[in-house]
């Protein structure tokens, strides 16, 4: 008895001493956000980049209120409110916050940005019904392998084509499905003094999947190859004088302001670039479906 009593007050013991060391893990002081910090630049006229250097996050202002596109990680969300406020705007006035695509490192700083600014959120109706639940569905061809990201309470739907009026901003969402089911990609008009461009902001056309995920046979989002078709020939076709994508060195972004910066007052424009963006994802969609014969599925 004595000695079960023992063995008791042993497990106790090491059990206390276990936590302790559990306790003493989590004081370390937690990892420092991995994003990394760059400075607001204004690309023309109304529209800025607000985001991180690898992540964008897009600023259309008006005397009436802003839109934002995308929000970055979790951990970006503090400094795109800092980016807009620097800006020299109040975070009051962005009303409503757009997405391209529901994975994390789009979305992860909505939920955040919209208790900072009370905007409304809209994406497709598919996205829309990822945000809310703070994750993609199961036809999200990253879905077993993507990290889940802050729900999001209030989301409203558009439809393709559908043009948002925020105060003064006009902005035309454009369904481009394939890296996700619900992909969006946004386009408006800005000008700067007498110099004018349609942007385009390009979602994710990449093939990226979780492992045994194959877009030719996929039973889970049976319309994948027909959605990748259908957004080339969206992207191909908008109007684009200005091509920003969620990930900026997609478009170059990076090496085309530092040209602007050297002088080349046009360097962010390219009305092809929209036409080249798609046509190099379609040969690389197509090289993944070359390479599918060579993988077993799901
Ligand atoms: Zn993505």
């Amino acid at each position: 008895m004595l000695q079960a009593h023992g063995r008791k007050g042993q497990a106790a013991l090491g059990a206390l001493l276990l936590t302790f060391a559990l306790g003493a893990m989590s004081a370390e002081p937690s990892a420092a956000p991995t994003i990394e910090r760059h400075a607001p630049v204004r690309l023309l006229g109304n529209t800025y980049y607000v985001g991180t250097r690898d992540i964008s996050a897009i600023l259309i202002a008006s005397d009436e209120g802003h839109v934002l596109i995308d929000a970055g990680v979790a951990d970006a969300a503090p400094l795109i409110a800092e980016n807009i406020q620097k800006l020299g705007f109040n975070l009051d006035d962005v009303r409503t916050i757009v997405v391209s695509h529901a994975h994390h490192d789009h979305v992860g700083g909505v939920a955040e940005l919209q208790r900072m600014t009370g905007a409304t959120v809209v994406a497709s109706k598919s996205a829309a019904r990822a945000l809310r639940q703070g994750r993609g569905g199961e036809d999200d061809p990253q879905f077993a392998r993507k990290d889940a990201f802050a729900a999001i309470e209030h989301v409203g739907a558009i439809s393709d084509g559908e043009t948002l009026q925020v105060g003064l901003v006009a902005i035309t969402g454009h369904a481009t499905p394939g890296h996700t089911p619900g992909g969006m990609s946004w386009s408006w008009y800005s000008c700067e003094k007498l110099r004018c461009a349609n942007f385009v902001y390009a979602d994710s056309l990449t093939t990226d999947a979780a492992e045994g995920f194959r877009f030719s046979d996929s039973t889970r989002y049976r319309r994948a190859v027909a959605d990748f078709r259908w957004s080339f020939y969206i992207v191909r076709n908008l109007r684009c004088d200005i091509l920003l994508t969620p990930h900026p060195e997609a478009s170059n972004l990076w090496g085309r302001i530092a040209q602007r910066d050297a002088g080349k007052q046009d360097a962010l424009f390219d009305s092809n670039a929209c036409r080249t963006y798609s046509n190099a994802a379609q040969r690389a969609f197509n090289d993944r479906l070359e390479q599918e014969k060579n993988i077993s599925g799901e």
